[in-house]
């Protein structure tokens, strides 16, 4: 499979459709960038550190983060250290236009991703509950309770 060249204005407009449902407030837009490409396992004090801004705040973000899927929880450790997602590189490196993409963040999600809407004949998956619960909000599911 080949992958198709990538203009900086996709990777500007991937990342802008990104940030629209994983990075809504300041904070996590300082923290990002601090994680980003990151094979480190971060905490939250570490990375306040870093962005500047205070632990709690780290704190909050990183767990938003998970939530919507860009980080990993580094084991059972103590205090939680947060692994950013190999995943989050099409960021900077594009989707091959084969693969499912989350509709809200434009995430790639794997074939078997269970988060889902069935939509007649169309499956749409979500790369969190996130975003899965932003497309309910504005799309009329038919059938749904
Ligand atoms: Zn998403």
């Amino acid at each position: 499979m080949s992958t198709p060249p990538i203009s900086p204005d996709l990777a500007k407009s991937a990342f802008a459709q990104f940030a629209l449902a994983h990075l809504p407030s300041t904070t996590e837009r300082q923290i990002y960038p601090v994680i980003d490409g990151s094979s480190e396992a971060w905490t939250a004090t570490a990375a306040a550190r870093t962005a500047e801004v205070s632990d709690h705040e780290a704190d909050q973000a990183l767990r938003r983060f998970h939530k919507a899927g860009i980080v990993d929880l580094d084991g059972g450790r103590r205090p939680r250290r947060y692994r950013w997602r190999p995943e989050m590189a099409y960021l900077h490196e594009g989707i091959e236009p084969s693969r499912a993409r989350d509709p809200i963040c434009g995430m790639p999600v794997a074939a078997d991703a269970p988060l889902l809407v069935q939509e007649g004949a169309v499956t749409v998956r979500f790369c969190s509950l996130a975003c899965l619960v932003r497309w309910r909000a504005h799309r009329p599911v038919v059938g749904a309770a």
